[in-house]
């Protein structure tokens, strides 16, 4: 008999699992209250990104005549226009996917999905009455929302979720950005980007405090940060926002995980934005679906535990992507493997889920892309690493671009010389991301890197000469200042 499966949310987790549990042969339902796509495709990754660039294409306009290039006046946006595209970029993914979705022959229900037991699932659709469905096996894809502050929560007006900074009327003159972590770095540099003033508080010693990305990576973007007059303010947080008319006043105090004595005894700041947008993490969607009853395992903040072949704790019942919280990564790749997991796994397979090399990227100015440990993780995991660092600076293409801030670190098994992680801030980082991660899931070593031939003039040739200046031979650094930067090639 064929089997059926449900599965519950149509973000990159759910409809990347549908497509594959459809190619095994399994009889689909794919169950979503929004729209197909989820947090990425609406409120996230291609959102974001088709703003920022808009915005990078407008910085890079007006340095024009840096690079020999005259145009009258200066680049400014147009928001209609912007939102616009964002939303035809949107629409030209949906229509793809659900074209996709119509060829496995997915049944596609747009409903929200309560879960009655493991194997029904009871479906209130916008129009018509409630469905019952029934399968074999259950994947939960619910997914994430924006975690809200309970001191000044949500208002769409002064207080903007990521998903309201999205849909904006109109540009702000003024923005705080409560949260340095990736999503409100990278607003950071779109209300840049489009003109507003930025301040951005981060209750952490650093931005982007991730144990994933290099404290390096930090370091330049907060020197780039800095280039670009956003200002930025690490172990605070803030405390209080007060509502007026047309401005919020916010309380910057010292953060409870400060410990330096300097921060720690500062009075509390005051600081006047026409807007607050508050990007301190993620909420789950997973509570009141009736998962509670079934028993399923959840933490108390509702993020579901699943092993590593994505299986809950009730036999059948699957959980992918961001419903299963920080615990895991909450990534729309790290979504999508997730779900070709559980799809295989509900029609038999044994595969299990490796987190160890997930590549990650953050899309500020400069980009940041890394995959594997960090030098301090390594070395806190008992690994005898070695670490090299190469700058953009001396390579040929970055010139070219004129693109020249960042570097690439790698870090190797000191013996064996096989990379274990690779940490990229610079131009097209998160493109660059990919050769690095390639390179320490196959465990490439620093002689495989050297030895590949990279194609000249290219940004991924830095990968190349930091393999050659590990290895005590770099083609581009002065023999005096080998160790340094290169002198360009
Ligand atoms: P989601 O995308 O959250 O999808 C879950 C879906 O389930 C939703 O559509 C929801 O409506 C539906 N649902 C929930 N409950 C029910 C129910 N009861 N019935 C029916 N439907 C239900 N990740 C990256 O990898 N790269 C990026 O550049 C990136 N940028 C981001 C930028 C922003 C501003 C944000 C907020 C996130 C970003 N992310 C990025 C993270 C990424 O969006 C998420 O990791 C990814 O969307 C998670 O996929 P998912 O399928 O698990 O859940």
């Amino acid at each position: 008999m064929t089997a059926r499966i449900t599965i519950l949310g149509a973000g990159p987790g759910g409809y990347v699992a549908a497509i594959r549990a459809a190619q095994l042969g399994a009889e689909v339902t794919l169950i979503e209250r929004d729209n197909i796509g989820g947090v990425c495709l609406n409120w996230g990754c291609i959102p974001t990104k088709t703003i920022k660039t808009t915005t990078d294409l407008m910085a890079g306009l007006n340095k024009a005549s840096e690079l020999g290039l005259e145009i009258e006046g200066r680049a400014t946006v147009n928001l209609d226009r912007l939102m616009r595209r964002k939303k035809e970029v949107i629409e030209a993914q949906t229509t793809g996917i659900l074209k996709l979705l119509k060829s496995y022959k997915v049944r596609y229900l747009r409903g929200h999905g309560h879960v009655l037991d493991a194997q029904r699932v009871r479906v209130e659709p916008a129009t018509g009455g409630p469905l019952e469905i029934v399968s074999d096996k259950l994947i939960l894809a619910t997914g994430s929302r924006p975690l809200a502050l309970k001191a000044f929560p949500f208002d769409g007006r002064r207080i903007l979720s990521s998903s309201d900074a999205l849909n904006l009327q109109k540009i702000p003159a003024s923005i705080c950005i409560v949260g340095g972590g990736v999503i409100g770095c990278e607003f950071a540099f779109i209300f840049a980007g489009l003109g507003s003033r930025v301040v951005v508080v981060e209750a952490l010693a650093r931005l982007l405090p991730l144990p994933g990305i290099d404290q390096e990576c930090s370091k330049v973007l907060e020197r780039e940060m800095k280039k670009r007059r956003i200002q930025f303010l690490v172990n605070r947080v803030v405390e209080k926002a007060e509502i007026m008319e047309d401005r919020a006043r916010v309380t910057i105090a010292a953060s409870p995980f400060a410990d330096e004595p300097k921060v720690k005894n500062a009075p509390p700041l005051l600081e006047e934005v026409e807007t607050v947008l508050v990007s301190i993490g993620r909420d789950s969607n997973a509570r009141g679906l009736g998962l509670e009853a079934l028993g399923l395992e959840m933490d108390d903040r509702g993020w579901i535990a699943a092993d590593a072949r994505m299986e809950t704790n009730i036999p059948g019942v699957y959980a992918i992507g961001d419903a299963l919280g920080p615990a895991k990564v909450m990534l729309a790749h790290v979504a999508s493997a997730e779900g070709l997991t559980a799809a295989e796994n509900a029609l038999g397979a044994g595969r299990e889920m490796n987190y160890d090399v997930i590549p990650s990227a953050v899309f500020t100015t400069p980009e940041v892309g890394c995959v594997g440990l960090t030098e301090e993780l390594a070395r806190a995991r008992g690994r005898d690493v070695r670490s090299e660092i190469l700058h953009f600076r001396g390579l040929g293409k970055a010139q070219v671009l004129g693109e020249i801030a960042g570097h690439v670190k790698i870090v190797a098994d000191r013996k064996s010389g096989r990379l274990v992680g690779v940490h990229i801030i610079g131009p097209h980082a998160t493109d660059l991301i990919a050769e690095g991660t390639l390179a320490v899931r196959m465990g490439a070593t620093l002689e495989d890197l050297a030895s590949t031939i990279h194609a000249h003039p290219t940004l991924p040739e830095a990968l190349m000469e930091v393999a050659h200046k590990a290895l005590g031979a770099p083609i581009h650094s002065a023999r005096e200042t080998a160790g340094e930067a290169g002198r360009g090639h």
